[in-house]
């Protein structure tokens, strides 16, 4: 992998507002009757409510599908419903707004951004594409749609590697945005023509090699669980090569990946590295299992802007809508229709 950007540090902090995460103090009975409130208005909206798996727990348990971005794009493509709520962040929204252009998609607090997807923009890209003409554009699922409608192909990280794999191997491909996921897909794809450009996700970047071998050292039968965007997957993958992490018991894998992997691993402890949400659906799956966060602190606040409240006002008053320009839109599909087709 090679990246024209490689002795940069790039910073890109200044991009983006980080709401605050709110602390809810509602009741077991105040939450239950929220919940009955959404149920009932997704009745009469003929609405669905997609909920990642950062989500806080109250708004996951009242979804209609809990899941990852490639899969909650997947269940909005089939929905018969006339209103998507999304509950995630602004390029979710948007991906679903393309997809499904004949349905009105919500997004509960118009602050849930990415600071991902800050990253790049389209203005960017276009500077990137000149540098590399020929470059076959890969752009991760958390860019605008924008930035989707200047790439060649969309993917996620459940299907970065197959995306890739697919593009012939004397093409050199162009990464987007995240500079960690594209240091896993090179290793993943043994491609060495991956151009990286240097985006980062502000939470996962803060999961280190150190708080891994904090935990292998208190647990030394855990299974590693690390999502590829997170801070120190390249030194992880380094260390699992080199034997100083445990080859057979080091995995980066999606949100959904880590779902699928614990329920076929005999493992009982695993070290988890992503946002914290994701314990809820795996304790509630694999009860009998223990699960420890690599980093009690990577808490997505852009996710947990969306709170029940904001599902039942966004029910009531159709707002905040989400739409894409259609020349925009219709550019960014052929992307997102690559990657759900590879998926
Ligand atoms: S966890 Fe990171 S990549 Fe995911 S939505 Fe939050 S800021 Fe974006």
């Amino acid at each position: 992998m090679s990246s024209a950007t490689e002795l940069v540090e790039i910073s890109f902090e200044g991009r983006y507002t980080l709401p605050e995460v709110e602390i809810l103090s509602d009741t077991a009975e105040e939450i239950r009757r929220k919940q009955e409130r959404v149920r009932a208005l997704c009745a009469e909206r003929n609405a669905i409510l997609l909920a990642h798996h950062y989500q806080r727990p109250e708004v996951q348990e009242v979804a209609d599908a809990v899941a990852d971005s490639l899969r909650l794009s997947q269940t909005a493509a089939k929905t018969d419903a006339d209103v998507i709520v999304f509950a995630g962040v602004h390029f979710m929204a948007e991906t679903a707004a393309i997809i499904c252009p004949d349905k009105r998609v919500l997004l509960p607090d118009l602050r849930a951004g990415c600071s991902l997807a800050a990253s790049v923009t389209p203005e960017e890209l276009r500077e990137w594409k000149a540098r590399l003409p020929g470059a076959v554009v890969v752009s991760y699922i958390n860019t605008s749609a924008a930035v989707k409608a200047e790439s060649d192909y969309c993917c996620t990280s459940a299907n970065a590697a197959k995306v890739v794999g697919a593009i012939p191997a004397d093409r050199t491909v162009l990464f987007l945005p995240d500079q960690f996921l594209a240091s896993v897909v090179a290793r993943q794809t043994r491609r060495s023509n991956i151009v990286a450009y240097p985006g980062y996700c502000h939470v996962h970047k803060t999961i280190q090699p150190d708080q891994v071998a904090g935990l292998l050292s208190d647990h030394p039968d855990i299974e590693l669980l690390l999502h590829p965007e997170c801070g120190c997957v390249s030194s992880c993958m380094a260390k699992a090569m080199d034997g100083t992490l445990p080859q057979d018991r080091t995995f980066f894998l999606s949100t959904e990946g880590m779902l699928r992997h614990i329920g076929e691993s005999p493992a009982t402890e695993f070290a988890v590295g992503t946002e914290l949400g994701i314990l809820h659906q795996l304790g509630k799956k694999y009860s009998q299992k223990r699960f420890y966060p690599v980093n009690e602190k990577a808490v997505c606040a852009f996710m947990k802007t969306i709170t029940l409240d904001r599902v039942i006002r966004s029910l009531e008053t159709l707002e905040p809508q989400v739409r894409v320009p259609e020349e925009i839109a219709r550019k960014a599909k052929r992307a997102i229709d690559r990657m759900l087709e590879l998926a």
